[in-house]
């Protein structure tokens, strides 16, 4: 009889035993993908690169942005644009006033000082208004909490002379994954600002002609089947201009409201899991 006690105990530790095995797989695989993400290799350019993001982890998703993820969330989508004011702004808000779409522009400095007429009529047309930083340089931006800091207030106080606006918003230069560490965050929260990454990457600054509204609309379909509001990564560029109606089109048919980002909005940016590092002066 002991026997046969001690024979069952044992084949219940080995069925145990297996069982715990085969866990492991699954939980490796979003720790691949990090490790993956995490080389070298991946960081092709952060900024444009981050479209999987969104498709990594159900906890990276819930813990990202609670105030606009919803399962049952209305259809909801912000627009955002990088890197303006440009020649091309003036085309993207002429689409945008077509179709009473909202978005928001997280522009550059220099860029504001040059065409102040631009972000006036950004601000004068109900879009929201960002800060994207001053060099838009690596080695410039993350060199230290201060030199980040540095940069966005100096944006800030840029474009409040131009348009009144004080904006806390603000994307760091190719998104927050890597360079944006804890301490460069807490430095930046303490000051009133408000962190946004993006989880749809148009991927707009190399795909020619049309090709980036296919890449969207994919993300869009697949973010919104998993209840989770599309943040969109485009820039001011001629291209993405002269497509964006088609983008709106596909939207409105599709029941969609773009809304422009608010200040009391629930920010979304990436987790740095483990990638997150200081930039060394050689990078
Ligand atoms: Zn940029």
């Amino acid at each position: 009889m002991k026997k046969l006690i001690l024979f069952i105990f044992l084949g219940c530790l080995v069925v145990f035993y297996a069982c715990s095995k085969d866990l492991e797989p699954n939980d490796k695989t979003a720790e691949s993908y990090l490790e993956y993400k995490d080389s070298p290799g991946a960081e092709l350019h952060p900024e444009y690169k981050d479209l999987s993001d969104s498709r990594k982890t159900k906890s990276d998703k819930s813990e990202a942005n609670n105030g606009s993820v919803s399962p049952n969330a209305e259809k909801t989508v912000y627009l955002t644009f990088d890197d303006g004011p440009t020649s091309a702004t003036t085309d993207i808000l002429d689409t945008l006033h077509q179709f009473n779409a909202k978005a928001t522009f997280f522009m550059l400095e220099p860029s504001m000082r040059e065409s102040p007429e631009v972000v006036d009529k950004i601000v004068e047309q109900g879009h929201a208004v960002g800060l994207h930083g001053v060099t838009h340089d690596i080695n410039h931006f993350y060199k230290s909490e201060q030199s980040a800091l540095k940069e966005i207030t100096t944006a800030q106080e840029t474009l409040q002379q131009i348009t009144g606006v004080r904006s806390n918003l603000i994307r760091t230069p190719y998104g927050s994954v890597p360079y944006l560490t804890k301490s460069y965050r807490e430095v930046l929260n303490s000051n009133g600002f408000k962190l946004w990454d993006w989880n749809v990457d148009s991927r707009d600054w190399s795909l020619s002609s049309d090709q980036y509204l296919d890449t969207v609309i994919g993300q869009i379909e697949e973010l919104v089947n998993a209840g989770v509001t599309p943040i969109i990564l485009m820039h001011d560029k001629q291209n993405t201009a002269e497509h964006l109606s088609i983008l709106l089109n596909y939207l409105s048919e599709h029941g969609f409201q773009t809304k422009k980002i608010e200040e009391n909005t629930q920010p979304y940016n990436f987790n740095c899991y483990q990638r997150c590092h200081r930039i060394s002066i050689q990078e």
